[in-house]
Formats: C-alpha cells, sequence, structure tokens
C-alpha cells in the first residue's frame, strides 16, 4: 500500500473531526484526494502595494504595514474592530465584526501585518472589511510562494478552520510527507516525448507555484494525465467489449443490396455516407456484436445507411428490425422502404399499437417462420411475443427514446446477438463523444447531400409578427405547408396551454378565411388524435400544424417549408435545431422564423444568433457546450464520466486527442501493458483506473 492510500484522520492537522468534514463535504477520504484537491485559482501575491497608489476598488491588493490604533466599537450585532494600518504612504482602515476578540489579541499596535483584500471607500478612508491577514515575522507559509493557492471550502469546513488557508495548510503538510513517495505514472519516453514534469514535480507546482511558468506546465502535465487514463480506459473496455458478444458474420455483399444499390438509388453516396457503410461492414465481419451509435444531422441521410444494413443482413440470411420512437416515424419509414421493397423482393411489415390484432397475429407466425425479412415497428416490437427466426440486426432510429435494456428484450436468452446500429440526429461535439461514448464506435455523418438548400433563419420580435404572417400567406398560396411550434416549460403549463391555444385561435381567424386549415398538436391530445392531426398535415388536409413541440423528431413533410418558433428564446438549442430540421426537407427553399419578445438575457442572444448564422448541427453542439457544459447536454445518465478535475471538454480539444492517440498507440502495441517499459503506467492504471468504467454500451 502506498502512503497515498492512508486515510485523510491521519494527516497531521486533521483528525476524526475534520476528517468526516472533508469526506462529506469535498469527497476527499484519503491522501491521494487531498493531493488531486487543485487550487480554483491563484491570487498573485508577488506584488505589494502602497497605500498611496490604491486607485482601483476592482482587484485584490496586499499591503504591507503597522498596526497604529484599535478599537472596539458599538455593541451586540453592531459590535466590530477598527483597526488603523499604516505603511510610510498612508492610512487604511481594517473592520472586522467576526472574532473580534481573536483578532483584538492577535493584532498588537507596532507590529507589523501583510494584509490582503478588496479595498473599499468608507467615510472618505480606503477601508477592507475582514481582509486576510497575516503577521509578518511568522508567516514563512506566505513567503514561500508567491501564487497563492485558493480552494474551493463550504459553511461547514469554514467553522473548523478549513477557509481556503487552512486546505493549502494542509496540502502543504501533506507535500512535506508525501513527496518521495508519489510515483511516477507516465513511462519515460511519454515524459521526455512532452517534456512534462514529473508527477511529484507537477503536484507540488500546482498547489504552490514557483513562478507562472512552472504553474502552466503542471497543469499540462497533470491535465494530460488525466484525459489519458480515462481515455486508456475507454479504450480498453471499448476493446473488451468488442470481443465480448459473439455475433453473426455477414459475408457476402448480395443481389438484394446490389439490386438496391444499382436500380433503386437515385442518387450517389455523400463521401461520408460511404465512409460509414465500409465501417458498418468491417464491423459484420469480425464475428462479435457490432454496437455502433450513427449521428448525423437532420437530413444528412442515415435512413439509405439502414437500409443498406438490412439489405446486408437479409444477403446473409438474417431478419432486421428497424424500431422508431412513435407510429408516426415507423409508418414513414414504412412508406419510404415499401417504395421499392416489392421490385427487390424484400418482405416488409409494420407493427405498431395500431395493428389489427389479427393482422398482429399473422406477423407473429410469418416472423417465426421467416416470412418476413424486415420488421418495422414501434415499441410494439419489443413486446413478448415476437419472436424472430433468424434476427440479425436490430436499428434504431432515434436514440433517447429507447433504454438500453428495452431494446435488450430483443435478444435476451440468445447465445448469438445480433448487430445493432443506433442512430441519432442529436449532434454531440466531439469531445463529448470521446469521454461519453469513448468507449463505443460511432460514425459520423459530416456532410449533407449535395444542392441542399440551407434553411433561412430569420430574427423577428413579437411586434414584427405580422411581417411573418405575411409572408407565411405567400408561402401558403404557393402551396407550401407551415408549422408555428409554442414552447411548453412544466412549470407554467396552464399558462403555456393558453399561449397555444390563443395562438391557434389567432392563426385559424387570421388564415382560415382565406381558405387555409389549421392542424394542432400537443401532449394533452392522446395517441390517436395526434396520429390523425399529424396525418391531416401529411395528406394536405390542413396546411399549418400549430403545435408544442411534439413534432420535434423525424417527422418529414418535405411540403413544409417554415418553421415559425414562437418564444423562441425559451428553447434551448439543440431544440430550436431540431425544429429548423422539421424545413428544408424537399428541393425548395426553406425558412425558420425565430420570433422573441423584445428582453433578451445574454445566453438567449447567443442562441439566436447562433441558429442564424449557421445550419450545422455540430457547430451549434459546439456552442450549446459552451453555454450548458457537458453534464447538462448528456443528461444524468453520462453527466458523472465528464467530470473532469481539470481539463476542460470545451478548451481542451487537442490535448484530448492527443490524449486518446496515446492511449490508442499503446494498447495496439501492449494491450495488458505487460512491457517494461509501461510498467510505471500499468501500476497506476490496475490501481485506480480499471474498474472505474461501468457505463454501458448502446445494446
Ligand atoms: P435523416 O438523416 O434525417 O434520417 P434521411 O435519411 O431521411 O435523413 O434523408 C433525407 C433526405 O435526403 C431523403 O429524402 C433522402 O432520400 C435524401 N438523401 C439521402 N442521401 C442522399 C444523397 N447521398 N444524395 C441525395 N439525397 C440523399
Ligand atoms: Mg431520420
Amino acid at each position: 500500500m502506498s502512503i497515498l492510500d492512508t486515510k485523510i484522520e491521519f494527516l497531521k492537522g486533521v483528525g476524526p473531526r475534520r476528517a468526516t468534514l472533508l469526506n462529506t463535504e469535498l469527497n476527499i477520504f484519503y491522501f491521494r484526494d487531498l493531493l488531486y484537491f487543485f487550487p480554483y485559482r491563484y491570487v498573485d501575491r508577488t506584488k505589494i502595494y502602497h497605500i498611496n497608489k490604491i486607485n482601483s476598488f476592482d482587484i485584490d491588493v496586499q499591503i504591507l504595514g503597522v498596526v497604529r490604533n484599535k478599537k472596539i466599537l458599538g455593541l451586540g450585532k453592531k459590535k466590530r474592530l477598527i483597526v488603523d494600518l499604516f505603511d510610510q504612504t498612508g492610512t487604511v482602515q481594517l473592520t472586522f465584526f467576526r472574532r473580534i476578540s481573536w483578532l483584538n489579541r492577535f493584532l498588537i499596535v507596532g507590529a507589523k501585518y501583510l494584509i490582503f483584500g478588496r479595498p473599499s471607500t468608507y467615510a472618505n478612508k480606503i477601508s477592507f472589511v475582514h481582509p486576510e491577514i497575516d503577521l509578518m515575522n511568522d508567516s514563512k507559509l506566505q513567503t514561500r510562494y508567491s501564487l497563492y493557492p485558493m480552494y474551493h471550502s463550504t459553511d461547514k469546513l469554514n467553522s473548523v478552520g478549513l477557509n481556503s488557508k487552512g486546505i493549502s495548510k494542509l496540502v502543504y503538510h501533506l507535500l512535506s510527507a508525501v513527496n518521495a513517495n508519489i510515483m511516477e505514472n507516465f513511462s519515460q519516453s511519454i515524459i521526455a516525448q512532452y517534456n512534462f514534469l514529473s508527477r511529484s514535480n507537477s503536484l507540488s507546482e500546482i498547489h504552490f507555484p514557483s513562478n507562472h511558468n512552472m504553474l502552466s506546465r503542471a497543469i499540462n502535465r497533470l491535465k494530460f494525465e488525466e484525459l489519458f487514463f480515462l481515455q486508456l480506459a475507454l479504450l480498453k473496455q471499448k476493446i473488451i467489449r468488442k470481443n465480448k458478444f459473439k455475433s453473426f458474420v455477414f459475408h457476402h455483399v448480395g443481389e438484394k443490396f446490389n439490386s438496391f444499390y444499382h436500380n433503386h438509388l437515385s442518387f450517389s453516396l455523400t463521401k461520408a455516407q460511404k465512409r460509414v457503410m465500409k465501417e458498418i461492414r468491417l464491423d459484420v465481419l469480425t464475428g462479435f456484436q457490432m454496437n455502433r451509435l450513427l449521428q448525423g444531422d437532420v437530413g444528412s441521410g442515415k435512413t439509405i445507411i439502414a437500409i443498406m444494413s438490412i439489405l446486408l443482413a437479409h444477403d446473409n440470411g438474417f431478419q432486421s428490425c428497424l424500431m422508431a420512437p412513435t407510429a408516426i416515424l415507423a409508418n414513414q419509414h414504412f412508406y419510404n422502404i415499401m417504395k421499392f421493397a416489392n421490385a427487390i423482393n424484400l418482405r416488409v411489415s409494420l407493427l405498431t399499437g395500431k395493428t389489427k390484432k389479427s393482422d398482429k397475429k399473422q406477423i407473429i407466425v410469418d416472423l417465426k417462420h421467416n416470412k418476413i425479412d424486415l420488421i418495422i415497428g414501434t415499441h410494439a416490437l419489443i413486446e413478448d411475443d415476437i419472436k424472430f427466426n433468424q434476427l440479425g440486426l436490430v436499428i434504431i432510429d432515434e436514440q433517447h427514446k429507447f433504454g438500453v435494456s428495452q431494446r435488450a428484450k430483443l435478444w435476451t436468452n440468445k447465445k448469438i446477438v445480433p448487430h445493432v446500429l443506433v442512430m441519432t440526429a442529436t449532434p454531440i461535439p466531439r469531445t463529448l463523444a470521446m469521454t461519453a461514448y469513448g468507449n463505443l464506435d460511432v460514425s459520423v455523418i459530416n456532410e449533407l447531400p449535395p444542392g441542399r438548400k440551407p434553411v433561412l433563419t430569420l430574427h423577428k420580435y413579437d411586434k414584427e409578427i405580422n411581417q411573418v404572417y405575411h409572408f407565411l400567406n405567400k408561402e401558403l398560396e404557393n402551396g407550401k405547408q407551415i408549422y408555428i411550434v409554442y414552447p411548453l416549460i412544466e412549470e407554467s403549463k396552464v399558462l403555456d396551454y393558453k399561449n397555444l391555444l390563443e395562438g391557434y385561435r389567432n392563426i385559424q381567424d387570421i388564415f382560415l378565411k382565406k381558405g387555409f386549415k389549421t392542424s394542432m398538436i400537443h401532449g394533452r391530445l392522446n395517441k390517436e388524435d395526434k396520429e390523425r392531426e399529424m396525418e391531416n398535415f401529411l395528406n394536405k388536409n390542413t396546411h399549418i400544424m400549430v403545435s408544442t413541440t411534439v413534432i420535434e423528431v423525424g417527422v418529414d413533410v418535405p411540403n413544409a417549408t417554415v418553421m415559425v418558433i414562437q418564444n423562441s428564446e425559451k428553447f434551448g438549442l439543440s431544440q430550436l435545431h431540431q425544429l429548423r430540421g422539421r424545413v428544408g426537407r424537399g428541393s425548395d427553399q426553406s425558412y425558420c422564423y425565430l420570433v422573441t419578445s423584445h428582453k433578451l438575457t445574454s445566453d438567449a442572444k447567443i442562441r439566436i444568433k447562433a441558429m442564424v448564422n449557421s445550419t450545422d448541427g455540430f457547430h451549434i453542439a459546439e456552442v450549446d457546450l459552451k453555454l450548458r457544459g457537458p453534464g447538462d447536454i448528456l443528461g444524468t445518465r453520462q453527466s458523472g464520466l465528464v467530470k473532469l478535475k481539470l481539463s476542460s471538454l470545451i478548451k481542451d480539444f487537442s490535448m484530448l486527442s492527443l490524449a486518446r492517440e496515446k492511449a490508442k498507440k499503446i494498447l495496439n502495441e501492449d494491450f495488458n501493458l505487460s512491457k517494461p517499459s509501461n510498467s510505471n503506467i500499468r501500476q497506476f492504471f490496475l490501481k485506480y483506473h480499471s474498474q472505474l468504467l461501468k457505463w454501458g454500451s448502446v445494446s
């Protein structure tokens, strides 16, 4: 056992009471945890101000002076200690409201003190309220370093003397006790390659920097350490998982695939689509389960990938299933695939909650007897009575709607499991994908088919709404259809519905007399009503769709060319982008109107601007990441994975890529880290990282 694994209680100056608080307040249990509890900022205390040079009240300053006078004024809550501190150039006043008797003893008239704090003016004097204060002749700790570390603390820790300064004292003791025992965890070659400081040197420099340069070298090394070991763990897990579940081998590309490719594909694949197809084809040759996440912006052409994968499975004698989150989307896929299915003899069925009982019975029989090659459907596909003859491939469209355990129902009790492809239209920034999904195979379609006209996005204020209506009228007269979306926020449900209903009536008032009909969809409608309204719109029985965000995912009405988003400031970026993706699906120019009130927060302004300036989902996801941070974007399930201490998924992209590449290279050469040159890495990894990762796979 290393000394770093000693319980924090046994560090000089801690003891049981403080240890308990360090455990509960800061998650510090062992010496090593405190060593890796880094300052959140540093105060540059190299500079000492002369009192007559203080001219800003916006920065903390440090003064060296002698106590001249002190007096205690007031009573009870108003009791305070007032001290005059003097240097050659002037006098400032120090005011204390707490710990008065202690401070009164500590501050001796005639003695020299170093004070540090934010000046203010009070009754025409420069004044400091509760500055940090040190007696100059015994503040050895202070003068040892020039960049003064600041640590996060809490009220409870404060109450036992562990404010930032108290913590820094503990770290100081700790470093002197363990410094010789901090084992290097990188190989010599990594240290040499990147000119890193040693681990022990980095840890002492990050807490007590000698200077700015050493601090930045320490941070650099420790960031790399953090990212490297995380990537090592993720990649190791990925390789292990890839070799865990046996699956079918799709040896040949056969007649169905080729017939579709040559006769029914009316366009050529984009480079990105070709690349993804290649990735999938390699996956299904390994004998192990494909577990691939396919990311591609709305309209990037994921469906074709799905179809070709299905045909690949079919050519090798396997059934496929394609699951969508709603019946509308399942219908849409069915409709699209039926356009060519008969021509290539692909037997396709549709199973949703709406399927008639007798039809369902037949489907169950046919599936079992291999009379269905592809089944498209909703949750209905994972009911217990659905059994396949030879299920070889599962495709899940729109990732977030199905839980991992739900999907796995499709292959429980199977020795050999089907391949899984999960398609999502929510772009995830690359850095986030590399960590949160770092143990999965991720394919990205990062280009749109050629000739797409980007949706023209315009920002309008509420009072300009008539301009928008005027434009809508023109588009309607040209035979186009329109979406108008209202926000729905949990807490103010009633009000939201009122807005929606008012909006609906208002739109009807304006457009019905011109012969244009309006549908409405919202969460309070039952499923049948929702689908009927949606179908009316799909079939052009209605021309305007007023809704809450329920139309967000996947719906494809190529004739709809305008998306109006009311109260756009209330939507998040990824939602705005998803909504906008509902238009621009045909060959005509499409438009997105972001309508907002006049008062916008600075974040809302950034969101609207990002939308107006870009239609690139990955770019928008990056902006979103900057605004919200990784935890909010991923939701609770994965956010734990991206709790990095030092590194930022926003700023440290290149270091993250570097760390991942390095980890990959090392695992390629030495998967078990058994070479002597990797022994430092191995020891550290086995100890702290090997069982760290419990999170999942897409299947
Ligand atoms: P999404 O990724 O949003 O599911 P789809 O697969 O629905 O996108 O594709 C959107 C539209 O683009 C469809 O009409 C599809 O036929 C068309 N499409 C897909 N790939 C290409 C391509 N390489 N060239 C031209 N059009 C394409
Ligand atoms: Mg789609």
